[in-house]
C-alpha cells in the first residue's frame, strides 16, 4: 500500500483533511483505531452554526435541538441570559456527525481503514496494528488527527499542549429553563477554573463540566448535581458516560517536514468554551490543500504552521488569556463579573457582538466601551494581562 498522505484518527479534524487532501491531488488513506467511527463520544455535542458550515454539511438527522443562547449562572445563582437573536447552535449526535464527515471524504476519495492503530513510523513508511496484525504502509505525508493523546505528535517528537482540562458528562432527563438555551454553571466549588454544564436537547440534557488539573472531576459532578438549580430540574439516573480531557494552548510547533498534526492534537480548541470542533475543521481544511501540494513538491509543511496560525492563532491566543484570566477569579469576582455581564448595556453588547467561535470580538468592543475601566477593576491584575 503506498499513499502520498495518511491521516491518522478518522474525527472530525481527521475526516476534513483527509477529504481536502484527496480533493486537491492526493492519494490519501484514513486509519481509525476503533472499529466504528465517531465511538466512543467524548463530547456534548454543542457546535456553532458556523462549525456546521465550515464541516461542509447541512442539517441532518445528527442535529438533536437548535439553541439560541446561554443562562449563565453566578456562584451565588444570579442569573444572566445570553440572548441571541436567532439560532446559534446546535446539539448533535456525534456518532452520526462523524460518520456523515467521513462519507464525505469517501466521496472525495480517501481510502478508509478502521480496527487500524498508528504506532509508529519510520522513513517513506507507518507502522500500524490492523486487526490484530501488524502491517507497514507506505506514506509521504503524515496527518497527525488523533486527538488529546496524539501517538503520532510523540513519534514526531513534537512538544505537547501548554494545558488539559479534565471533564465529565452524563446524559439525564432534565426540565431546562428554556430548551432553546443551554446553562452555564461558575464557581470554584464546581468547576475550578472552567464551567459546569447542562445543554437540553429532548428532555434530556448533558451534564457535566471541565475544570483544571487537581481533584478528581467525578468529585465536581456530584457537587454540580447538588447545585440549587441543577438539582430542581435534574429528572435522575445517568446514562451516556464521558470522561475525557481538552487540551489548551496550542504546543509551539506542529509540524515536521513529514508530519502535521491537526485538530485536538494540535490544541486547536478554544480556551473559553472547549469547543474544537470548529477551529478544527478550519485548519484542517488547510493541513488537507498542503499536503498535497507538498505532494506535489509544490510547497513544504511549514505553510500549514503559517497559514493555520495566521486563520486562528489570534484568537486562540487571546482565548487562553480570557481562560487564563477567568479562571483565576475567586468565587466572589465571579459574582462580580456576572452583575457585571447583566449591565443592559452589556447586555445588548453580547446580543450584537457575542460569537461562540469569536469571543475576542465581544471582548474588543468591551474594551472599547465606556465600561472598560470596570472591566479592568473587575479583574484586577489577571485581566490586565489583556491590554
Ligand atoms: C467532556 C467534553 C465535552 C466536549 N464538548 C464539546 C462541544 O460541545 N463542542 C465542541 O466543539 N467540542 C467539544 N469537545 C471537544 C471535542 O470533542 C474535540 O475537540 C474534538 O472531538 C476533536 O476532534 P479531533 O478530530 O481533533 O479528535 P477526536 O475527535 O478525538 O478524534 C481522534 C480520533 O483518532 C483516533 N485515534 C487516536 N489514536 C489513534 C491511533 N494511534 N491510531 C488510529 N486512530 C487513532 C481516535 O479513536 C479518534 O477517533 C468536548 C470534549 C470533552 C472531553
Amino acid at each position: 500500500m503506498k499513499y502520498d498522505c495518511i491521516v491518522v484518527g478518522a474525527g472530525p479534524a481527521g475526516a476534513m483533511a483527509a477529504k481536502y487532501a484527496s480533493q486537491n491531488g492526493a492519494r490519501t488513506l484514513l486509519i481509525e483505531e476503533h472499529a466504528s467511527i465517531g465511538s466512543p463520544v467524548q463530547c456534548t455535542g454543542l457546535i456553532s452554526t458556523k462549525a456546521l458550515f465550515e464541516c461542509e454539511v447541512a442539517e441532518g438527522n445528527f442535529v438533536l435541538s437548535k439553541i439560541r443562547g446561554a443562562f449563565v449562572y453566578s456562584p451565588c445563582g444570579e442569573e444572566v441570559c445570553v440572548r441571541g437573536n436567532d439560532i446559534k447552535a446546535y446539539v448533535i449526535d456525534r456518532k452520526i456527525f462523524d460518520r456523515v464527515l467521513v462519507e464525505n471524504a469517501i466521496d472525495k476519495g480517501v481510502d478508509v481503514l478502521v480496527k487500524t492503530r498508528f504506532t509508529g513510523m519510520n522513513a517513506g513508511k507507518i507502522s500500524v496494528v490492523s486487526n490484530g496484525e501488524k502491517k507497514e504502509i507506505e506514506g509521504n505525508v503524515i496527518i497527525g488527527a488523533d486527538g488529546i493523546q496524539s501517538t503520532v505528535g510523540r513519534a514526531a517528537a513534537l512538544p505537547r499542549c501548554e494545558k488539559f482540562l479534565s471533564g465529565i458528562q452524563f446524559e439525564a432527563p432534565y426540565i431546562p429553563k428554556d430548551p432553546e438555551y443551554v446553562e452555564i454553571f461558575t464557581g470554584n466549588e464546581i468547576a475550578p477554573g472552567f464551567f459546569g454544564w447542562a445543554v437540553p436537547f429532548c428532555g434530556m440534557a448533558r451534564i457535566g463540566l471541565a475544570k483544571n488539573p487537581g481533584l478528581p472531576a467525578r468529585h465536581y459532578l456530584e457537587k454540580l448535581l447538588n447545585h440549587p438549580i441543577v438539582s430542581s430540574r435534574y429528572g435522575g439516573g445517568r446514562t451516556e458516560h464521558v470522561v475525557g480531557g481538552i487540551p489548551l494552548g496550542p504546543p509551539r510547533k506542529t509540524t515536521t517536514d513529514r508530519v502535521m498534526l491537526v485538530g485536538d492534537a494540535a490544541g486547536q480548541v478554544k480556551p473559553t468554551s472547549g469547543g474544537g470542533i470548529y477551529m478544527g475543521a478550519v485548519c484542517a481544511k488547510i493541513a488537507g490543500e498542503v499536503a498535497a501540494r507538498a505532494s506535489h513538491v509544490e510547497c513544504g509543511l511549514s505553510e500549514y504552521e503559517k497559514r493555520w496560525r495566521s486563520a486562528v492563532g489570534r484568537e486562540l491566543d487571546i482565548g487562553m488569556l480570557i481562560h487564563k484570566s477567568i479562571g483565576k477569579l475567586s468565587d466572589e469576582n465571579l459574582n462580580e463579573f456576572v452583575a457585571f455581564l447583566n449591565k443592559p448595556e452589556i447586555r445588548e453588547l453580547m446580543t450584537e457582538y457575542g460569537d461562540m467561535d469569536h469571543p475576542s470580538v465581544f471582548i474588543q468592543k468591551l474594551i472599547m466601551s465606556k465600561n472598560k475601566m470596570q472591566l479592568i477593576k473587575l479583574f484586577g491584575i489577571a485581566f490586565k494581562t489583556l491590554f
